[in-house]
């Protein structure tokens, strides 16, 4: 309590913030206008309390270090946390901020504040005292670097806003935000707010247009993602002036711009449900970080067209995008990549674009308390996200194949690359949407691992729930209630969307669990009741909605091909799903036929399969099983095959050239030449050899 109340001294305190904004904040909330929230508990990244917004998130994170993460995911997590971002010096990061003599076309200075949005993760998650204070120290270099007029930049005044230079201030603001939740310490926060007002004074309404010197493929929507960090200066100070310039980004796109004749018109193409290779802004990443902003909009305006354009523009992702993995784009562009998903693509998945996706389903969760966008979430997370990953977390790939090699990224700038300093941004969010909390003290569950969660009632009261689980390797999870008197909360568990076959007991009591939504246990609990789940673990084909291409799933995880597993081989072959069955061939029981044939008109829906968990000598493989196939040496003579495939993330994770992999099949598949080789050429321009992971990052590792 006595550090919640330095930390509320530190950030101005109450009665400071009540001058600011009269007295009436409470009470306009009710009427639904902006008011201010005040809470004494979690005053860091992400929680609600001390913020001006019109809207309460229907879900919010819980309190810092309220969620342990045991196993594989954990294990995950740490590496990221211990061999990424604790290892990552801060020097080449802020040198650019100092010596100001980067090439305009150089993108670089968003890698400090991402990598300070990801340390404020790292210590929500888990106090480490030694990165608070790199962080700090890091972020007091940061703002006393030369700033004429206060703007922090990594370029000469005479260069302010060129290139890509609104881009950088972005994450300027966003790193010092973040700080300033976590730390509690006003001078982030006051830094913030000279380095924008700087902006705000020349650019706006009768200044310079905000995309006058933006990178002019990008149409301005590389400058517009200033919004959000614009959106969480209001939220934290209440001054006007950051929500009106808020509004102006916003009313500025559906306006003749200096690259965009008509306008980039992102709430209309939203509305209108246009597929995303019709936007004006093709690029993904850039894009999808508008619609971020446009959601912390929404929360402080509780402008209901801001969110449904928001959910609009995510089911238009989902439709004409986003790939088995869980990522999108290729080239970091739109590409129609639903259906261009079974190609061989040149630069599939950024992991930028893989992390903004995953941030603004976390945005539209908490906002609309739909578990839809968990379902989305965990599915990126599982696959496309981690598949990113370096087995040691030390590094990240830039863009990730479906068919083809995993490499390490290319380094950009600063011994680090965008998709390297974006990668942990999205999985350390995982704390803060695994569990979370309602305004009516229920504890929604999103995301299930070994661990234990610490909901903190209103009441004062705390209760914890261990759980005993091995998913999404084990469909079984087992949460045991600790608490030393009896507490009444509502308990909401996701059951995920592909779960059709769900088993839930309370106590030994069945409960009835539907698919893609939340169960809700109402009841007091006690020391010591259980929770039994049991969710539907069953492999399912899923059908590429292009052509005959066809894939396995199992749970939230995809699986794939490897080539450690799974030789190439002169042989074609079929996937066995549902109810076929081998026959014997009329008039000759010797052999056995596979009726009936496959008739992929009528295969719209998930097929489910049949698959064996086997345990595989490689220790980087973290699950593989058996699954059912069949050749057909001679017409009538069709025999099972029972081919190795693997989690997608484990696949190619020697990221090397000869290891290969691949998610789509096609029916039949030839595994001749099944994997595509050499696949790192399309991924570097021009490159003599496939990137290695810098000898900076590997010397660090040795001493581990
Ligand atoms: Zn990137």
């Amino acid at each position: 309590m006595k550090k919640m109340k330095n930390r509320l001294r530190r950030c101005g305190t109450l009665h400071g913030m009540q001058r600011q904004f009269g007295p009436g904040g409470r009470s306009r909330i009710r009427s639904g206008c902006a008011a201010l929230v005040f809470g004494m508990a979690g005053l860091a990244a992400g929680a609600q309390s001390n913020r001006v917004v019109a809207v309460r998130d229907r879900l919010q994170p819980l309190a810092a270090g309220a969620v342990t993460i045991g196993g594989y995911l954990g294990n995950k997590m740490d590496l990221c946390i211990n061999n990424r971002i604790v290892l990552q010096p801060a020097a080449p990061f802020l040198r650019i901020f100092k010596t100001k003599n980067l090439d305009p076309g150089g993108y670089w200075g968003e890698f400090i504040g991402k990598w300070a949005t990801a340390a404020a993760l790292a210590c929500r998650y888990q106090s480490n005292p030694a990165l608070t204070g790199k962080a700090n120290t890091a972020m007091q270099e940061l703002i006393h670097a030369p700033a004429e007029n206060g703007y922090i930049s990594t370029y000469n005044a005479s260069d302010a806003f060129k290139v890509w230079d609104i881009w950088i201030q972005k994450y300027v603001l966003l790193g010092l935000i973040a700080q300033y939740d976590e730390a509690g310490d006003l001078q982030y926060l006051r830094a913030a707010q000279r380095s924008a007002d700087y902006l705000l004074s020349k650019t706006g309404p009768g200044k310079m247009s905000l995309e006058e010197y933006g990178p002019p493929f990008h149409k301005g929507g590389v400058n517009f993602s200033i919004l959000e960090p614009i959106v969480l200066l209001y939220q934290r100070t209440g001054d006007k002036r950051y929500l009106k310039y808020a509004e102006y980004i916003v009313a500025s796109w559906s306006k003749p711009g200096k690259y965009a004749p008509k306008g980039v018109r992102l709430i209309e193409n939203a509305e209108a449900g246009l597929p995303l290779v019709q936007y004006e802004v093709h690029h993904a990443y850039a894009l999808m970080s508008n619609f971020e902003g446009l959601c912390e909009l929404y929360r402080a305006t509780g402008n209901k067209r801001y969110l449904d354009a928001c959910i609009k523009f995510a089911e238009a992702v989902e439709k004409y995008e986003l790939m088995i993995t869980g990522t999108v784009c290729n080239h970091e562009m739109w590409y129609n990549g639903a259906l261009a998903q079974t190609g061989v693509l040149e630069q599939p998945n950024e992991t930028c674009a893989t992390v903004t996706w995953m941030k603004l389903c976390y945005q539209l969760l908490r906002l609309t308390g739909n578990p839809r966008w968990a379902d989305a979430m965990e599915r990126s997370l599982y696959n496309g996200l981690l598949g990113a990953m370096m087995p040691r977390g030390e590094w990240w790939a830039y863009h990730s194949q479906l068919n083809g090699q995993r490499m390490p990224s290319r380094v950009q700038g600063c011994d680090i690359s965008c998709c390297v300093s974006s990668g942990p941004r999205g999985l350390l969010i995982t704390p803060e949407w695994m569990a979370m909390k309602m305004p009516n003290d229920a504890l929604a569950v999103n995301l299930y691992s070994a661990g234990k969660i610490t909901h903190q009632l209103k009441n004062g009261a705390s209760v914890q729930l261990t759980e005993a689980t091995t998913y999404p390797a084990g469909g079984n999870i087992r949460f045991t209630v600790q608490t030393q008197r009896p507490v009444t909360f509502p308990l909401q568990l996701r059951i995920p969307d592909w779960s059709k076959k769900t088993k839930l007991t309370v106590n030994g009591k069945p409960v009835t669990a539907a698919p893609g939504g939340y169960v809700t246990l109402h009841r007091v609990w006690e020391q010591g009741d259980r929770i039994e789940l049991e969710l539907d673990m069953r492999g399912r084909i899923v059908h590429a909605p292009s052509g005959t291409d066809q894939a396995v799933v199992r749970g939230p995880v995809v699986l794939a091909m490897d080539s450690r597993l799974v030789p190439e081989q002169d042989t074609a072959i079929w996937l066995i799903g549902g109810a076929r069955k081998f026959e014997p061939f009329p008039g000759n029981p010797k052999y056995r036929s596979l009726d009936p044939a496959h008739d992929f008109d009528s295969q719209k829906e998930d097929v489910y399969i049949d698959l064996r968990p086997v345990d595989v000598p490689d220790k980087n493989i973290w699950m593989a099983f058996e699954v059912p196939f069949t050749d057909r040496p001679i017409f009538h003579i069709h025999r099972e095959k029972r081919i190795l495939m693997c989690d997608y993330a484990s696949a190619g994770n020697q990221w090397s050239e000869t290891n290969l992999y691949r998610v789509w099949l096609p029916q039949p598949m030839y595994m001749g030449n099944m994997y595509a080789r050499n696949t790192w050429k399309l991924l570097g321009y021009g490159m003599k050899a496939p990137m290695k992971v810098p000898a900076y990052i590997t010397e660090a590792l040795k001493d581990k």
